[in-house]
């Protein structure tokens, strides 16, 4: 599968920024917004946006249950900044009614940058992508506060002294990011995700 097909969750957030990301990145890209679409992508993005709204709108529309099944059938999914948040087995400050897609072992806290600063861009080493930083968006973004055993850290961001905080993960199918890697142009974290549905298929 050399163009394997990919889809962009399209309830809310930066769907088509993420299509783009995709065909730059080698594959076929298309919005998915219901069960049929779902059956027809190799992998799945979930954008950032608002994780409250993602959660509420994709369970009216009844896509939560297709998603987790999808999920637990082996699907790649990566999710970004509210993204992250979806894929999450534990979320700290989330609305009490809030619902997950989960399937990554780890405890992310939502808004957590935001105590200190909302938005901010920087230059994160992600060794799996090469040598080159990778020019990181972050946007009241969520921090990985831990994870189990099976979970790889692709990325940390230094946080003033010895303090540093993981951003980027990967565990099997599954990868997020804290930050949005389809707002700079550089596509190598999506690369590395077609890389992953490739592996996959
Ligand atoms: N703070 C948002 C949330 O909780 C995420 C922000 C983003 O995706 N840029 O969903």
């Amino acid at each position: 599968m050399s163009s394997p097909h990919i889809g962009v969750l399209s309830i809310q957030g930066d769907v088509r920024e993420h299509l783009h990301a995709l065909e730059r990145a080698g594959a076929r890209s298309s919005a998915v917004g219901s069960q049929d679409a779902l059956r027809d992508v190799d992998g799945l993005v979930i954008p950032g946006g608002e994780s409250t709204t993602i959660s509420k709108l994709a369970v009216a529309d009844g896509l939560m249950e297709p998603l987790r099944s999808a999920r637990a059938a082996g699907l790649p999914m990566f999710g970004s900044c509210a993204g992250m948040i979806m894929l999450a087995d534990r979320v700290e400050d989330a609305r009490p009614d809030q619902e997950f897609i989960g399937g990554l072992d780890m405890v992310v806290r939502r808004n957590a940058f935001g105590r200190q600063v909302d938005s901010f861009e920087v230059d994160l080493s992600v060794p799996d992508i090469g040598a080159d930083p990778f020019r990181a968006v972050f946007i009241r973004a969520p921090w990985v506060e831990s994870i189990g055993a099976d979970v790889e850290v692709l990325a940390r961001v230094q946080r003033g002294g010895d303090e540093s905080t993981i951003v980027a993960v990967r565990q099997g199918p599954l990868m997020a990011t804290a930050f949005h890697p389809e707002l700079t142009g550089d596509a190598r974290i999506h690369e590395l995700f077609v890389e992953m549905v490739r592996e996959q298929a």
